[in-house]
Protein backbone atom coordinates (compact mmCIF):
# COMPACT_ATOMS: atom_id res chain seq x y z
CA UNK A 1 0.00 0.00 0.00
CA UNK A 2 1.06 3.34 -0.85
CA UNK A 3 1.27 6.05 2.15
CA UNK A 4 -0.98 8.64 2.56
CA UNK A 5 1.84 10.90 4.18
CA UNK A 6 5.39 10.35 2.97
CA UNK A 7 8.29 12.34 4.79
CA UNK A 8 11.72 11.80 3.31
CA UNK A 9 14.85 13.40 4.73
CA UNK A 10 13.40 16.07 6.24
CA UNK A 11 15.54 19.38 7.60
CA UNK A 12 14.15 22.28 8.48
CA UNK A 13 16.11 25.67 9.69
CA UNK A 14 14.60 29.04 10.52
CA UNK A 15 16.18 32.03 9.25
CA UNK A 16 17.12 33.35 12.48
CA UNK A 17 18.74 30.47 13.66
CA UNK A 18 22.13 28.78 13.09
CA UNK A 19 21.26 25.33 13.67
CA UNK A 20 18.76 23.24 11.77
CA UNK A 21 15.33 22.30 13.45
CA UNK A 22 14.54 19.20 11.97
CA UNK A 23 17.28 17.15 11.47
CA UNK A 24 16.35 14.68 8.63
CA UNK A 25 12.96 13.11 9.64
CA UNK A 26 11.37 10.07 7.51
CA UNK A 27 8.27 8.96 7.99
CA UNK A 28 5.65 6.70 6.21
CA UNK A 29 1.98 7.28 7.49
CA UNK A 30 -0.61 4.79 6.31
CA UNK A 31 -4.48 5.40 5.68
CA UNK A 32 -6.54 4.76 8.30
CA UNK A 33 -3.60 5.39 10.93
CA UNK A 34 -3.93 7.43 14.01
CA UNK A 35 -0.16 8.64 14.46
CA UNK A 36 0.61 10.06 17.88
CA UNK A 37 3.36 12.77 17.18
CA UNK A 38 5.02 13.60 20.63
CA UNK A 39 7.95 14.88 22.24
CA UNK A 40 9.08 17.68 24.59
CA UNK A 41 8.41 21.34 23.95
CA UNK A 42 11.12 22.68 21.31
CA UNK A 43 11.55 19.28 19.73
CA UNK A 44 9.72 20.40 16.08
CA UNK A 45 6.25 18.75 16.15
CA UNK A 46 4.92 21.87 14.95
CA UNK A 47 6.94 22.74 12.87
CA UNK A 48 6.80 19.65 11.10
CA UNK A 49 2.94 19.88 10.98
CA UNK A 50 3.28 23.43 9.83
CA UNK A 51 5.40 21.87 6.83
CA UNK A 52 3.20 19.25 6.13
CA UNK A 53 -0.20 21.99 5.91
CA UNK A 54 2.27 24.25 3.12
CA UNK A 55 2.49 27.04 5.27
CA UNK A 56 6.63 26.81 5.70
CA UNK A 57 8.23 26.19 2.49
CA UNK A 58 12.23 26.50 3.12
CA UNK A 59 12.58 22.95 4.18
CA UNK A 60 14.76 20.44 2.38
CA UNK A 61 13.47 17.07 1.33
CA UNK A 62 10.53 15.26 0.31
CA UNK A 63 6.80 15.50 1.28
CA UNK A 64 3.98 13.55 -0.52
CA UNK A 65 0.81 13.83 0.75
CA UNK A 66 -1.88 11.61 -1.17
CA UNK A 67 1.28 10.57 -3.38
CA UNK A 68 1.62 13.88 -4.67
CA UNK A 69 4.85 16.27 -3.66
CA UNK A 70 3.07 18.73 -2.16
CA UNK A 71 5.13 21.64 -3.80
CA UNK A 72 3.57 20.01 -7.23
CA UNK A 73 -0.09 20.20 -5.51
CA UNK A 74 -0.08 23.44 -3.65
CA UNK A 75 -4.01 23.33 -3.26
CA UNK A 76 -5.92 20.64 -4.15
CA UNK A 77 -4.39 18.57 -1.81
CA UNK A 78 -5.63 21.10 0.84
CA UNK A 79 -9.22 20.75 0.33
CA UNK A 80 -8.63 16.74 1.63
CA UNK A 81 -7.22 18.11 4.61
CA UNK A 82 -8.38 19.65 8.30
CA UNK A 83 -6.20 20.80 10.57
CA UNK A 84 -6.49 22.20 14.27
CA UNK A 85 -3.17 24.86 14.66
CA UNK A 86 -1.59 25.11 17.76
CA UNK A 87 -1.99 28.91 18.51
CA UNK A 88 -4.74 30.49 16.70
CA UNK A 89 -6.18 33.50 17.59
CA UNK A 90 -6.08 35.63 14.55
CA UNK A 91 -9.92 35.28 13.86
CA UNK A 92 -11.34 37.05 17.08
CA UNK A 93 -13.20 39.62 15.70
CA UNK A 94 -15.71 37.17 14.18
CA UNK A 95 -18.05 35.18 15.27
CA UNK A 96 -18.49 31.33 15.32
CA UNK A 97 -20.89 31.45 12.57
CA UNK A 98 -18.89 33.61 10.40
CA UNK A 99 -15.50 31.87 11.22
CA UNK A 100 -16.94 28.76 10.15
CA UNK A 101 -19.54 30.13 7.36
CA UNK A 102 -16.81 31.23 5.93
CA UNK A 103 -14.23 28.40 5.77
CA UNK A 104 -16.83 26.52 4.59
CA UNK A 105 -17.35 28.58 1.64
CA UNK A 106 -13.56 28.37 0.99
CA UNK A 107 -13.75 24.52 1.29
CA UNK A 108 -16.92 24.90 -1.80
CA UNK A 109 -19.49 24.12 0.46
CA UNK A 110 -23.01 26.16 -0.26
CA UNK A 111 -23.77 28.46 2.81
CA UNK A 112 -26.69 26.70 3.64
CA UNK A 113 -25.27 23.64 4.26
CA UNK A 114 -22.18 24.75 6.38
CA UNK A 115 -24.51 26.89 8.46
CA UNK A 116 -26.84 23.78 9.14
CA UNK A 117 -23.56 21.61 9.98
CA UNK A 118 -21.75 23.90 11.99
CA UNK A 119 -24.40 24.31 14.32
CA UNK A 120 -25.36 21.10 15.19
CA UNK A 121 -21.69 20.46 16.06
CA UNK A 122 -21.74 23.45 18.40
CA UNK A 123 -25.05 21.78 19.85
CA UNK A 124 -23.26 18.60 20.53
CA UNK A 125 -20.19 20.44 22.01
CA UNK A 126 -22.86 22.93 24.12
CA UNK A 127 -21.72 25.71 22.49
CA UNK A 128 -24.43 26.88 20.52
CA UNK A 129 -25.69 29.80 22.19
CA UNK A 130 -21.90 31.04 21.27
CA UNK A 131 -22.54 30.74 17.57
CA UNK A 132 -23.01 34.60 17.04
CA UNK A 133 -20.73 35.78 19.23
CA UNK A 134 -16.78 37.47 18.57
CA UNK A 135 -14.95 34.55 19.35
CA UNK A 136 -12.93 36.83 21.36
CA UNK A 137 -15.22 36.09 24.05
CA UNK A 138 -15.27 32.45 23.99
CA UNK A 139 -13.06 30.66 26.67
CA UNK A 140 -10.35 28.54 25.78
CA UNK A 141 -11.81 25.52 25.54
CA UNK A 142 -14.79 26.97 23.09
CA UNK A 143 -12.22 28.38 21.19
CA UNK A 144 -10.52 24.83 21.06
CA UNK A 145 -13.64 23.53 20.06
CA UNK A 146 -14.51 25.43 17.72
CA UNK A 147 -11.59 24.89 16.11
CA UNK A 148 -11.91 21.17 15.81
CA UNK A 149 -14.94 21.89 14.36
CA UNK A 150 -13.48 24.02 11.97
CA UNK A 151 -11.00 21.50 11.15
CA UNK A 152 -13.88 18.67 9.92
CA UNK A 153 -16.69 20.77 8.48
CA UNK A 154 -15.70 19.81 5.18
CA UNK A 155 -15.03 15.81 6.01
CA UNK A 156 -11.28 15.67 5.01
CA UNK A 157 -9.38 12.23 4.76
CA UNK A 158 -6.79 13.72 7.05
CA UNK A 159 -6.51 15.48 9.91
CA UNK A 160 -3.33 17.02 11.38
CA UNK A 161 -4.11 18.05 14.82
CA UNK A 162 -1.18 20.09 16.64
CA UNK A 163 -1.98 20.13 20.40
CA UNK A 164 -5.80 19.72 20.10
CA UNK A 165 -6.51 19.08 23.77
CA UNK A 166 -5.92 22.24 25.23
CA UNK A 167 -8.15 24.08 27.24
CA UNK A 168 -10.86 21.23 26.64
CA UNK A 169 -12.62 19.70 30.38
CA UNK A 170 -12.32 15.83 30.60
CA UNK A 171 -16.30 14.77 29.03
CA UNK A 172 -15.03 16.73 25.97
CA UNK A 173 -11.87 14.97 25.56
CA UNK A 174 -13.59 11.85 25.92
CA UNK A 175 -15.83 12.79 23.07
CA UNK A 176 -13.00 14.05 20.93
CA UNK A 177 -11.43 10.61 21.65
CA UNK A 178 -14.04 8.77 20.47
CA UNK A 179 -14.75 10.93 17.49
CA UNK A 180 -11.33 10.13 16.45
CA UNK A 181 -11.61 6.59 16.99
CA UNK A 182 -14.59 6.53 14.50
CA UNK A 183 -12.80 8.34 12.20
CA UNK A 184 -9.89 6.37 11.67
CA UNK A 185 -12.14 3.22 12.00
CA UNK A 186 -14.12 4.63 8.46
CA UNK A 187 -10.69 5.16 6.76
CA UNK A 188 -9.29 8.58 7.78
CA UNK A 189 -6.45 9.32 8.68
CA UNK A 190 -5.01 11.16 11.90
CA UNK A 191 -2.11 13.04 12.33
CA UNK A 192 -1.74 14.00 16.10
CA UNK A 193 0.81 16.16 17.57
CA UNK A 194 1.10 16.51 21.31
CA UNK A 195 3.47 17.14 24.09
CA UNK A 196 0.46 15.19 26.67
CA UNK A 197 1.23 11.52 26.57
CA UNK A 198 -2.25 10.72 28.21
CA UNK A 199 -3.96 10.64 25.02
CA UNK A 200 -1.67 9.54 22.69
CA UNK A 201 -1.31 6.74 24.67
CA UNK A 202 -4.84 5.07 24.65
CA UNK A 203 -5.57 5.98 21.34
CA UNK A 204 -2.31 5.99 18.81
CA UNK A 205 -1.75 2.94 16.50
CA UNK A 206 1.30 4.07 16.24
CA UNK A 207 3.76 6.49 18.52
CA UNK A 208 6.70 8.48 17.06
CA UNK A 209 8.57 10.35 19.52
CA UNK A 210 10.34 13.21 18.33
CA UNK A 211 13.28 14.43 20.48
CA UNK A 212 15.74 17.69 19.22
CA UNK A 213 14.71 17.25 15.65
CA UNK A 214 15.36 13.65 14.98
CA UNK A 215 12.95 10.65 15.60
CA UNK A 216 13.85 8.38 18.44
CA UNK A 217 11.00 5.25 18.29
CA UNK A 218 8.50 4.67 16.50
CA UNK A 219 6.20 1.82 16.74
CA UNK A 220 3.16 1.07 18.84
CA UNK A 221 2.80 1.79 22.51
CA UNK A 222 3.12 -2.02 23.04
CA UNK A 223 6.55 -2.15 21.05
CA UNK A 224 7.75 1.25 22.30
CA UNK A 225 6.76 -0.31 26.07
CA UNK A 226 8.98 -3.61 25.56
CA UNK A 227 11.85 -1.69 23.88
CA UNK A 228 12.39 0.43 27.27
CA UNK A 229 10.89 -1.68 29.64
CA UNK A 230 8.95 0.72 31.53
CA UNK A 231 5.55 1.05 32.03
CA UNK A 232 3.90 4.61 31.37
CA UNK A 233 4.33 6.73 27.77
CA UNK A 234 5.43 8.74 29.98
CA UNK A 235 8.28 7.07 31.16
CA UNK A 236 9.15 5.86 28.27
CA UNK A 237 9.22 9.23 26.85
CA UNK A 238 11.42 10.64 29.63
CA UNK A 239 14.04 7.60 29.05
CA UNK A 240 14.24 7.77 25.16
CA UNK A 241 14.65 12.06 26.04
CA UNK A 242 16.64 11.64 28.51
CA UNK A 243 15.33 13.30 30.93
CA UNK A 244 15.57 12.16 34.62
CA UNK A 245 16.11 15.10 36.43
CA UNK A 246 12.73 16.25 37.09
CA UNK A 247 12.73 15.49 40.73
CA UNK A 248 15.65 18.12 41.58
CA UNK A 249 14.06 20.77 39.18
CA UNK A 250 11.23 21.00 41.02
CA UNK A 251 13.08 20.78 44.04
CA UNK A 252 15.13 23.37 43.59
CA UNK A 253 12.49 25.59 41.95
CA UNK A 254 10.56 25.39 45.27
CA UNK A 255 13.88 26.31 47.23
CA UNK A 256 14.24 29.12 45.20
CA UNK A 257 10.21 29.94 45.89
CA UNK A 258 11.00 29.81 49.55
CA UNK A 259 14.19 32.16 49.22
CA UNK A 260 16.93 29.27 49.10
CA UNK A 261 19.71 28.28 46.78
CA UNK A 262 19.12 26.37 43.87
CA UNK A 263 22.06 23.84 45.31
CA UNK A 264 23.88 24.53 41.62
CA UNK A 265 26.17 27.11 42.88
P1 LIG B 1 7.21 21.86 19.30
O1 LIG B 1 5.93 22.02 18.57
O2 LIG B 1 7.74 20.47 19.26
O3 LIG B 1 7.13 22.36 20.71
P2 LIG B 1 8.21 23.81 17.40
O4 LIG B 1 8.20 23.11 16.09
O5 LIG B 1 7.13 24.79 17.67
O6 LIG B 1 8.33 22.73 18.57
O7 LIG B 1 9.59 24.58 17.58
C1 LIG B 1 10.84 23.96 17.37
C2 LIG B 1 11.93 25.00 17.54
O8 LIG B 1 11.83 25.97 16.50
C3 LIG B 1 11.89 25.77 18.84
O9 LIG B 1 13.22 25.97 19.27
C4 LIG B 1 11.25 27.09 18.47
O10 LIG B 1 11.71 28.13 19.28
C5 LIG B 1 11.73 27.26 17.03
N1 LIG B 1 10.74 28.02 16.22
C6 LIG B 1 9.44 27.69 16.03
N2 LIG B 1 8.83 28.57 15.21
C7 LIG B 1 9.76 29.48 14.87
C8 LIG B 1 9.78 30.65 14.03
N3 LIG B 1 8.68 31.03 13.38
N4 LIG B 1 10.93 31.33 13.92
C9 LIG B 1 12.04 30.92 14.57
N5 LIG B 1 12.10 29.84 15.35
C10 LIG B 1 11.00 29.13 15.51
MG1 LIG C 1 4.12 22.65 19.17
Amino acid sequence: MEPIISIKDLKMRYDNFSENILKGINLQVYQGQIIGYIGPNGAGKSTTVKILLGLLDNYEGSIKVFGTDILDDKVEYKRRIGYVPEAADIYDNLTGYEYLTFLGEVYGMELNEVNEKALKLMELFDIEDSYHERISSYSKGMKQKLLIIASMLHNPDILFLDEPISGLDANSVMIFKEILAKLAHDGKTIFYSSHIMEVVEKISDRIVVLNDGKIVADGTFEELKEQSKEGSLQEIFNQLTGFTSHKSIADDFVNIIYGGSDGRE
